[in-house]
């Protein structure tokens, strides 16, 4: 379907959660308001588990009844696993210090992605499906969009505002989106897929994401419905490449050969063909232009051990939209100030998420995140920051603080109990890919 208009106020780019997000504050606000996405919904994405501290923002956007009601998967916590099986902690959530983020959901992101995306046109915005935004052309009162169709039809449209929440793709060349800054962590690699007949705790822990930690990366399990489940490996493109294998085969080789993801997954199969998903950590220089802001991985991405990328693309996506919204009603661009600004809070919100994953990947620090019963009730406080609450308000702030303290003075006492991490002394037969 055509866009019924050739010029709007705000253009977004993109439907995912950041998309959706951000056009449905926009329509809401009364901004004619376009969503251009280049695939037709529903469409596969990796990214199934949600943060409780995003509920409120579910809540906002007036969406959160839809998401109750689909019938998703209630999560209440998680479990990490050290990957012999030696060690093993579960989080939940309602043992935080911050109160009301008992629980979530595990979404199959097909079905959450189009929820969102009905509810921004529900609320105004127009989407026009199977287009991919090729060209953003700066003029000094907006944009100029070329949108191609996937049946080939080209077409221009102009706009006052653009947000891009493209995700990860960067379809076309793009000032804005040039320049990086690769997150200092190793060069990792995911493969995953759906499984059927992967295990499940009994009762409400059946619902729990499940983690191991490899010694060179990290395994994952998330319930997205009654019979599916998406399962994953984490691991660096130097191991990968070095091992000689395809990545189903080196999957099946990892899984093989630790006793903890042979438990997890037991005789479970794939059911959809394996994902690969490289070099994915990385931030823009700058996350917003005098018109133009970049939301959600747009704008950075960063290893989603803690389930972190859905929350923040849509906090993100708010955030942009309402600086659009309030400079587009006062009719003027938006200041140097405001554009700094957006790109620093955004990337103080993900720093929090980026100590407490590189706390995770250091094998000394795991041990310390792995205690069962730390002094201070300090896992109180990294537990409210695992639901999302990366705003270290004063009671996980110092807890934050002491965590990452005892991390480093781990390294010189054994504070805790050191955690083995590799598991590679009987390894099981290796499926073949
Ligand atoms: C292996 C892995 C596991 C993850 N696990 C989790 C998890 O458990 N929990 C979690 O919260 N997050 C997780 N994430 C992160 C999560 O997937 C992303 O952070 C999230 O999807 C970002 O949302 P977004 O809206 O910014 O981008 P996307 O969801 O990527 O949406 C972008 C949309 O833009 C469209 N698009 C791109 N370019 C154009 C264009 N030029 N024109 C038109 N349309 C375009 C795309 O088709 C897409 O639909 C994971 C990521 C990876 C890689």
């Amino acid at each position: 379907m055509a866009p019924s208009l050739s010029h709007y106020d705000l253009v977004v780019i993109g439907a995912g959660p950041a998309g959706s997000t951000a056009a449905t504050v926009a329509a809401a606000a009364g901004l004619r308001t376009l969503i251009v996405e280049k695939e037709t919904f529903p469409r596969f994405r990796i990214g199934e588990s949600l943060l409780p501290h995003g509920n409120g923002l579910l809540r906002e956007l007036g969406v959160w009844d839809k998401v109750a009601a689909a019938g998703f998967i209630e999560k209440f916590g998680a479990r990490f696993h050290a990957a012999n099986g030696s060690a093993s902690k579960e989080i939940i959530f309602a043992n935080g210090i911050i109160p009301g983020l008992e629980k979530t959901y595990q979404v199959e992101r097909a079905k959450f992605d189009a929820l969102l995306l009905d509810h921004s046109r529900e609320t105004g915005a127009e989407a026009l499906l199977a287009t991919a935004v090729t060209a953003v052309e700066e003029r000094s009162d907006g944009h100029t969009l070329t949108l191609k169709s996937t049946d080939g039809d080209a077409r221009e449209i102009t706009a006052a505002w653009v947000i891009d929440a493209g995700g990860r793709d960067n379809l076309f060349p793009d000032e804005a989106k040039r320049r990086l800054e690769p997150e200092a962590l190793d060069r990792r690699v995911a493969i995953y897929a759906h499984f059927e007949g992967v295990p499940r705790e009994a009762g409400w822990r059946g619902g729990h994401t499940a983690i191991v930690r490899l010694d060179d990366g990290w395994f994952w399990t998330i319930p997205i419905d009654a019979a599916r489940t998406s399962v994953g490996l984490v691991t660096t493109t130097s191991a990968l490449r070095a091992s000689g294998l395809k990545p189903e085969a080196f999957f099946n080789q990892t899984v093989a050969r630790h006793a903890s993801t042979r438990a997890l997954l037991g005789d479970a199969r794939a059911v959809i063909g394996f994902h690969v998903t490289a070099d994915y950590s990385y931030f823009r220089e700058s996350f917003a232009r005098p018109r133009r802001l970049l939301a959600g991985d747009a704008a950075g991405f960063f290893d989603p051990i803690f389930s972190s990328g859905v929350y923040i693309a849509m906090h993100s996506a708010r955030e942009a939209a309402r600086l659009v919204v309030r400079a587009h009603r006062e009719g003027r661009d938006l200041r140097p100030a405001e554009q700094r600004r957006y790109t620093r809070e955004l990337k103080k919100h993900a720093g929090v998420f980026l100590k407490l994953i590189r706390a995770f990947y250091d094998n000394t620090s795991f041990s310390v995140f792995m205690c069962p019963t730390p002094p201070l009730a300090l896992d109180r406080g990294v537990n409210s920051i695992v639901a999302g609450h990366s705003r270290l308000t004063w009671p996980i702030w110092w807890r934050f603080r002491l965590f990452l303290i005892v991390c480093r003075l781990q390294h010189l006492f054994p504070l805790v109990p050191r955690i083995p991490l590799g598991d590679r002394s009987a390894p099981a037969a290796v499926p073949a890919a």
